[in-house]
């Protein structure tokens, strides 16, 4: 309802007539636009003629100036003008961002005890100078980071290694002429997935060889290698990891050439192994298994994508990123792609440029995501029992086929675990260890059942590996009772006992 008008009275006829007040005038401000629309009027008229007047001079002069445009360099840059114009001023604060991206990656860097890697993330966002959680979130990283104790015990980090993951029990220990090795050297994925479960509750956090040792430069110039330093919680314990013939080789997959000539493929019958790394739909590495019906399924049916997942779910369990590091030979061909030069004329041109482009993507993949690629030798031959020419010349090998996939590599994990010196130090008096040196290797494994082997050489870092298998579970149990109980993780499905070797 509209207030009650008291002007509504008859006009004075001695005054000057007012314009009759239409019934939309009810308050002040109103009223006021209603008795100045004349003078409004022409203010408007004069703006909207002002505006038009200003445009067109504008247009003109620049046809004019552009007509006579003769140096590009006189001509506005083309940085400064279109969309930048558009966009708000520097000065407006962002606002406040949401639970983003930015903050799950920045919390997932922090578990794996990166806190810098975290804070720097944060610090370079934009929204960083307004974000209050942002910056709570930093301050709660910097707390945190207070907290880490450096490890006190470099010279003795445990390395646990890994054959291929069984997939499919069934086909694997089906009682043919490989049931034994498989049955000896490869952990079954729920054997796996058991230990990572133990040791994850045991405090075990996987580190990279390189957190360990690294090269640097000494005050006289001269290329050394020494301990590095690794800062976890108190009560966490680190530890190295790595998988041996990443390569997926034809016995292993049902397509059995004992002379290495053709290029393997999967069959059904195949003993129930993953037959290649892929880059998954989500961009991270993962696998293709061929099943027992003969489909071909995409998903964590090996080491790569089963420990990636179990990183992803507990993210304390790496240190700062750490992946596996994965040994590759090359007599088949790397990751499962068949790569070997010799392949060429079995697959065609083409075909095998597609196999080496595919394997350089996954080598590129894995080496983003963390995982440490290596040498294990071209032919697999044991070099503590070879001679250093055929050393040098397996070594060379490597270098031509499988270097130009998966690019230059300095640690090598020896084939059979067979190392090319007693427990004395690396000297280049050993022609094997100087070609080697030579070759860019300066990481150097062989196997041992110690919890922890290690030497620091003026010049390269040497360690044991412990093999976690069915052979080692079945034999020692006691070897491995730092890291899981054996009775809890044991196959059921694994033929007993284990032969023996
Ligand atoms: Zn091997």
């Amino acid at each position: 309802m509209s207030e009650p008008n008291r002007n509504q009275s008859a006009p004075n006829p001695r005054r000057r007539r007012k314009p009759r007040r239409p019934k939309w005038v009810t308050n002040k401000l109103t009223y006021t636009l209603w008795r100045n629309w004349p003078l409004i009027r022409f203010v408007l008229i004069c703006l909207v003629l002002a505006a038009i007047l200003f445009g067109m001079v504008r247009c003109t002069a620049s046809a004019v100036m552009g007509f006579f445009e003769k140096d590009p360099a006189e001509s506005t840059p083309p940085q400064s003008t279109g969309p930048a114009d558009t966009q708000p001023p520097e000065t407006t604060a962002p606002p406040e961002p949401p639970e983003d991206e930015l903050l799950k990656q920045a919390d997932f860097l922090a578990a794996g005890f990166d806190y810098e890697g975290a804070a720097q993330l944060l610090r370079e966002s934009s929204y960083f100078a307004s974000s209050s959680s942002y910056q709570s979130r930093v301050s709660e990283y910097e707390a945190e980071a207070q907290k880490l104790v450096k490890w006190h015990d470099m010279q003795n980090i445990t390395h646990v290694f890994f054959h291929t993951l069984v997939v499919d029990n069934a086909r694997c220990f089906d009682g043919d002429y490989t049931e034994a090795g498989y049955n000896q050297y490869m952990t079954t994925i729920p054997e796996f997935l058991k230990m990572m479960e133990s040791m994850y509750e045991r405090g075990y956090v996987l580190v990279s060889p390189y957190d360990i040792a690294y090269e640097y430069v000494d005050e006289n110039g001269q290329t050394k290698m020494k301990y590095g330093e690794i800062w976890l919680p108190e009560g966490k314990t680190p530890f190295v990891m790595s998988q041996d013939d990443v390569n997926y080789y034809g016995y292993m997959i049902g397509d059995v050439d004992p002379d290495y000539e053709r290029p393997a493929v999967p069959h059904a019958d195949g003993d129930g192994f993953a037959h290649k790394i892929i880059i998954g739909e989500d961009g991270y590495p993962t696998c293709e298994y061929m099943d027992a019906d003969g489909n071909i399924l995409v998903g964590s049916y090996d080491l790569v994508p089963i420990l990636e997942d179990f990183i992803q779910e507990h993210p304390d369990f790496s240190y700062r990123g750490a992946r596996a590091i994965l040994g590759m030979t090359g007599y088949e061909g790397v990751f499962g792609y068949r790569t070997k030069p010799a392949y060429e004329d079995d697959l065609g041109t083409e075909a095998y440029q597609k196999e080496c482009e595919d394997a350089r993507a996954v080598a590129q993949c894995l080496r983003e995501h963390g995982w440490i690629l290596a040498s294990h030798s071209y032919g697999h031959p044991s070099y503590g029992n070879i001679s250093a020419e055929k050393v040098a010349a397996d070594s060379d090998k490597w270098e031509q086929t499988v270097q130009p996939i998966i690019g230059d590599c300095d640690i090598i994990l020896y084939p059979n675990g067979s190392d090319i010196e007693g427990i004395g130090k690396y000297t280049f008096d050993n022609p094997k260890f100087k070609t080697l040196y030579e070759d860019g290797y300066r990481y150097f494994y062989n196997v041992d059942s110690h919890v922890a082997w290690q030497q620091l050489g003026d010049d390269y870092f040497r360690g044991g590996r412990r093999n976690l298998d069915g052979y080692r579970m079945w034999y020692t149990p006691k070897k491995v009772a730092d890291l899981f109980d054996v009775n809890e993780v044991f196959d059921p499905d694994r033929p007993t006992p284990v032969p023996s070797i």
